[in-house]
């Protein structure tokens, strides 16, 4: 439960909203939000997507570790409650980029299902797409792209993921992605054909 510090503010409504910001885009604002081990892909299939959509004329952005974590989270660490934190202040500011119109993708391993729920009612249904990047534990360990479960391993990182630290798979995903299988092109297009089918982007 977060408590709610500010008392007396009052919501300011502008003269735009949501519908007309959509409607200059030419696009629906909403949240792809990528949850998975760390080496699973979520950064790298979350800026293929952003390149992708941005070659067919659609406005999208990428929150991860280095935009978030850097700056208005880098007083977050990895205890339980500063996961929940860190993950719920990015919930929030992943609703104001989708309200703002864009197609908002983040890319965190967001292991509490719990948290990734409250996240999800944030949104009007259908504006939450879950995408699990599934990864068995050994591939991820072979693609280690940050020495993060070497340094796991030895002890010198606490409480990582897979390792020491829980993840609850995600239960009713819009998608799963099997990142042992797939490569990132052929995962890549999985995500695109989706927002294909539901009317999220064009047909090209
Ligand atoms: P995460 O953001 O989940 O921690 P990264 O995107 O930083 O993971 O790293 C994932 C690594 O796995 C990259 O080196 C990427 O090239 C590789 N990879 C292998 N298969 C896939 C796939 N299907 N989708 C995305 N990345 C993949």
């Amino acid at each position: 439960m977060t408590i709610q510090k500010a008392t007396n503010i009052t919501w300011h409504e502008g003269a735009l909203n949501k519908q007309d910001r959509e409607k200059l885009l030419d696009q629906k604002g909403l949240v792809i939000w990528f949850t998975g081990l760390s080496g699973s892909g979520k950064s790298t299939i979350a800026h293929a997507i952003e390149e992708e959509l941005f070659r067919r004329s659609h406005l999208s952005f990428v929150l991860d570790g280095d935009n978030i974590r850097h700056g208005l989270n880098k007083n977050l660490g990895f205890s339980p409650e500063d996961r929940e934190e860190n993950i719920r202040r990015i919930g929030e500011v992943a609703k104001l980029f989708a309200d703002a119109g864009l197609i908002t993708m983040t890319a965190f391993i967001s292991p509490y299902r719990k948290d990734r729920d409250n996240n999800r009612h944030l949104l009007e249904e259908g504006k939450f797409i879950e995408v699990f990047m599934k990864v068995s534990l050994p591939e991820a360990e072979k693609r280690d792209p940050k020495g993060l479960y070497k340094k796991a391993r030895t002890g010198e990182i606490k409480e990582f993921t897979g390792i020491d630290a829980p993840y609850e798979e995600p239960l009713d995903p819009e998608l799963v992605i099997d990142t042992d299988a797939l490569d990132l092109e052929e995962s890549k297009n999985l995500v695109i054909r989706y927002l294909e089918e539901k009317n999220i982007v064009k047909k090209v």
